[in-house]
C-alpha cells in the first residue's frame, strides 16, 4: 500500500516554487527581523529590574515557551503542508510556498540566507510580540504572561534557524551537540517528517511534542474535523488529489481509537443534523 501510494505522489516543481520568492515579499521580510528584534529587545528591556522578575520564573516561562513553540510549530507546518495551495494571492506565495518547495527540495532550506529562513517567523511572530510589550506588569501573573509570550515567540523566531541546522550536512560543533542531546530538533528525528506523504512529526523547534501528539492522533483527528465541516481533502495540492484521497481512506484505517471515536461522533452528528449528508471520505 504504501510503495503504491508514492508512486503516485504528484511532485510540484521545485525550479516554480523557488522563484516564488520575490523581492517585494524579501522587503517585507527584512522589515519583519528589524521590528521582531525591536520589540524583543523593549520587552527583556522593560522587565529587567522588575522586582517581581526571579530566576525560577524565568526558566519556568523559558522553558514553557519552549514546549509551546515547538506545538505552534507543529500546527502552522501542518496547516502550510496540509491544506490551501500556492496559487493563493499573499498566503500561498509567502507562507504556502516554502513549506511545499521543502518536500520536494529539502536540501533549499540550506541554501537560504539569514532573511529568507527567518523573515516569515518573525512576521508572524510580531502581534504576539507586541502584545507582550504592552501586557501590563503590575502582579507576578501578567509578568509571567509577558514573559512567557516573549519567550515563546523568541524560540518561534529560532525554528526556521533549527529546522535548517537539521537539514545541514555539517552544522557547527555547538549546534552538532544539541542536536545529538535533543535541546533542538535532532537530523534523525526530523528525517520521520521527510518521508512520504509527510504526515507525521510536523512540530519543528525541538519535536520534544511529536511523540504525545502522534499517541493521542492529534493532527489525523484535527484533518478529521476540518473535512468533516468543510469537505476538503488534506494534502490533495501537495501530493495530488488522488494520492491525498487513497492516502485519507488508510488513515482512517488504522486511525487511533481515539480518533475513530471522534470520527464516529462526527460522523454521527452530521447525519444526525442532515441525513444523506456527503460523507467525509467522498466530499464533493
Ligand atoms: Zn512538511
Ligand atoms: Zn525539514
Amino acid at each position: 500500500m504504501k510503495t503504491e501510494l508514492k508512486n503516485q505522489l504528484r511532485q510540484q516543481d521545485a525550479t516554480v516554487l523557488a522563484q516564488g520568492y520575490s523581492p517585494a515579499i524579501r522587503a517585507m521580510e527584512i522589515f519583519s527581523i528589524i521590528a521582531f528584534v525591536a520589540l524583543e529587545s523593549a520587552l527583556v528591556w522593560r522587565l529587567w529590574g522588575n522586582p517581581l522578575v526571579g530566576p525560577w520564573m524565568v526558566l519556568s516561562a523559558v522553558l514553557l515557551g519552549y514546549l509551546a513553540a515547538d506545538f505552534v510549530s507543529g500546527i502552522v507546518h501542518w496547516m502550510g503542508d496540509t491544506w490551501g495551495s500556492t496559487d493563493m494571492p499573499v498566503l500561498g506565495k509567502a507562507f504556502i510556498r516554502p513549506f511545499r518547495e521543502h518536500h520536494v527540495d529539502e536540501k533549499a532550506i540550506t541554501r537560504h540566507d539569514f532573511v529568507e529562513t527567518n523573515g516569515n517567523n518573525c512576521l508572524v511572530s510580531l502581534p504576539v510580540a507586541l502584545l507582550a510589550l504592552l501586557l501590563p506588569h503590575t502582579s507576578a501573573t501578567w509578568v509571567f504572561l509577558s514573559s512567557f509570550l516573549g519567550a515563546m515567540i523568541f524560540w518561534v523566531m529560532a525554528t526556521n534557524q533549527f529546522h535548517k541546522w537539521s537539514h545541514t550536512d555539517t552544522p557547527p560543533v555547538i549546534i552538532g551537540l544539541m542536536q545529538r542531546v535533543h535541546l533542538i530538533l535532532p537530523p534523525d528525528h526530523h528525517r520521520i517528517h521527510h518521508t512520504a506523504p509527510y504526515d507525521k512529526y510536523y512540530c519543528i523547534t525541538v519535536g520534544w511534542m511529536n511523540k504525545p501528539l502522534a499517541l493521542i492522533g492529534f493532527f489525523p483527528m484535527m484533518e478529521r474535523v476540518i473535512t468533516w465541516a468543510t469537505g476538503l481533502i488534506p494534502r490533495k495540492d501537495d501530493i495530488g488529489a488522488e494520492a491525498a484521497l487513497e492516502l485519507f481512506q488508510t488513515q482512517a484505517a488504522d486511525a487511533p481509537p481515539v480518533v475513530k471515536a471522534a470520527q464516529e461522533l462526527l460522523e454521527g452528528g452530521a447525519l444526525a443534523e442532515e441525513p444523506g449528508a456527503v460523507s467525509p471520505v467522498r466530499p464533493s
